[in-house]
């Protein structure tokens, strides 16, 4: 198999939104081609128009989810073209075509979030009835007939809709598990491996800059061994959100040991990362509180150098933060730039 055949397996065996979009990407495409060619050969240029933009614009969705990784857009609009296309359908042949809704229903479940698609549906029952009750004798053959599909489409789209929820809830939980600590909602050392490899390939992509900041609590252990292990806990839970709250958006916090944080700063100069490490010393040594008085903590900084591994540049902060810690705690080392990555670059 060639690369791009493979690579290509890869992000649909990864990304089930993708996969679902191009398996009805090619259903409708496949499956509208054939009526759009014949009821163009056959004169039928309303109809036939209307197909082709169908076939078009499905094409058009699935390209645009493949190059942009974006399948919420995509997703959304599909829903909306196969909702209104079936509805028009089902008005137009009546029975024959009332068959198509069930599938649609659970169509949209596939392609847009529970709530949307719960509107959806009740959108198109409204839709087929209302024109039912405009015209008499259009879509269904009796009142009867009416009625039973209400409460079957009914039946498929409330049960269909708890199914999805209990579905994407849990999917949601067990995401947030794989790359969150728990105790503190700040990102795992899973988590930290990755978006450090992420920088390191930036950097060497786009000549995107990186700093990280290695920090430590001072004297956490006494905390636990005078408190109790929940009064810890809960040092580390307010060390979390205040250290969140103080740093920039786009910086990411991640837990990597026990009482052990790292803090990534993308776009940040040399400058930018020692004043960053003072001003987050200065608010720990200020605001955060334990039960036994002020809270304080030592940090390690360095920034990412060219052609530089993620674990050397972990290495070397760390190293950074054993110092701050052997110099007597409560302060900030930041590593000096190589020689080699203050010569300009040609
Ligand atoms: P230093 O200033 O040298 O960093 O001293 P320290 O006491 O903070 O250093 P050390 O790394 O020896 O102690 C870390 C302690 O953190 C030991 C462990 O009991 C505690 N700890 C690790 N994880 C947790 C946790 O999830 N909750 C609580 N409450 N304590 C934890
Ligand atoms: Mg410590
Ligand atoms: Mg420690």
């Amino acid at each position: 198999m060639s690369r791009g055949a493979a690579l290509m397996f890869k992000r649909l065996r990864n990304d089930f939104q993708l996969s679902i979009i191009t398996l009805m990407g090619i259903i409708g495409v496949l499956g509208i081609t054939p009526y759009a060619a014949y009821r163009l050969t056959h004169g039928n240029f309303l109809v036939g128009i209307a197909d082709s933009v169908i076939v078009l614009s499905t094409l058009f969705a699935v390209i645009y989810a493949w190059r942009t990784g974006d399948t919420e857009k995509p997703g959304l609009y599909l829903a909306g073209v196969f909702t209104i296309s079936a509805t028009l359908i089902a008005i137009n042949l009546g029975v024959n075509g009332l068959f198509w809704i069930y599938p649609l229903i659970l169509f949209n479940f596939f392609m847009v979030t529970p709530g949307k698609a719960i509107i959806a549906t009740l959108l198109v029952l409204a839709g087929l009835v209302g024109h039912a009750l405009w015209i008499p004798g259009s879509v269904f053959e009796s009142h009867y007939q009416m009625v039973s599909f209400l409460v079957t489409n009914g039946m498929a789209g409330v049960l269909t809709f708890i199914f999805a929820y209990r579905t994407r809830t849990q999917r949601d939980q067990l995401q947030a598990l794989t790359i969150q600590d728990p105790l503190t909602g700040a990102g795992n050392r899973r988590a930290m491996n990755e978006e450090l490899k992420i920088a390191v390939s930036s950097r060497r992509r786009h000549g995107r800059s990186y700093g990280v900041l290695a920090m430590d609590l001072d004297h956490f252990k006494q905390i636990n061994d005078q408190h109790g292990h929940q009064a810890g806990d809960q040092v580390l839970i307010d060390y979390v959100k205040l250290i969140k709250s103080s740093s920039r958006h786009e910086d990411r916090l991640f837990r990597f040991g026990g009482e052990e944080f790292l803090l990534l700063l993308p776009d940040t100069d040399l400058a930018g990362l020692e004043a960053a490490a003072q001003h987050l010393l200065h608010t720990v040594r200020d605001s955060l509180r334990g039960p036994g008085g002020p809270v304080t903590m030592s940090i390690g900084g360095a920034m990412l150098r060219a052609e530089e591994p993620w674990s050397h540049w972990l290495q070397r902060a760390d190293q950074c933060l054993y110092q701050a810690k052997s110099a007597g705690r409560d302060r900030t080392i930041i590593d000096r730039p190589a020689v080699s990555d203050l010569a300009p670059s040609h």
